[in-house]
């Protein structure tokens, strides 16, 4: 249950009642650039719709509830509860809208995520499914069905690769 007042110097008005609570919202500025101050009164709950006064002094709204009543004063430094009943005698009374919910001016509902990207930071590369991972000239995979170290080998004295069948070593005349 929420209600809705457009006052005349632009801003719209917002109450609702959540719980036990008594929550005021206001929102001014043009669309797009749009502030929102938004309140909440330990008020009870409503026995009757609040009215909302416009007076010299600025705009009163009044809380009826289980509690009693009680008064916020809606001013352009915020909102605040008076202590004490104001003069509301030659105020006048703001109609109200009945609205759904108050609007809610936070993020936009996510968006769903989008899908892995490799991820590519100065040398280093990683990859997803199968697993990879580079870094300058060294290379990591994981889950590849042909492992790095079959079917090469290298010459155990200076590190070249050489053939399986050979003999010796193409690069230093080591024996293998
Ligand atoms: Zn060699």
């Amino acid at each position: 249950m929420a209600y809705k007042c457009n006052l005349s110097n632009g801003q719209q008005v917002y109450i609702e009642n959540q719980g036990m609570q008594t929550v005021v919202t206001v929102y001014s500025g043009s669309p797009g650039q749009q502030q929102q101050a938004s309140t909440g009164f330990q008020t009870g709950k409503w026995t009757v719709v609040p009215t909302l006064f416009k007076t010299a002094s600025g705009v009163i709204l009044r809380i009826e509830s289980e509690q009693g009543q009680s008064f916020v004063q809606l001013q352009a430094g915020g909102i605040s509860t008076i202590n004490g009943t104001p003069t509301l005698s030659d105020a006048e009374v703001l109609s109200l809208q009945k609205v759904e919910a108050t609007p809610s001016t936070s993020m936009p509902p996510m968006e769903p995520m989008k899908p892995m990207e490799p991820m590519k930071m100065g040398d280093m590369e990683m990859k997803m499914n199968p697993m990879q991972m580079r870094m300058g000239n060294m290379s990591m995979e994981m889950g590849s069905s042909s492992p790095a170290t079959s079917g090469k080998r290298f010459c155990p004295q200076c590190g070249a690769p050489v053939q399986t069948g050979d003999r010796f070593c193409s690069s230093c005349g080591y024996q293998l």
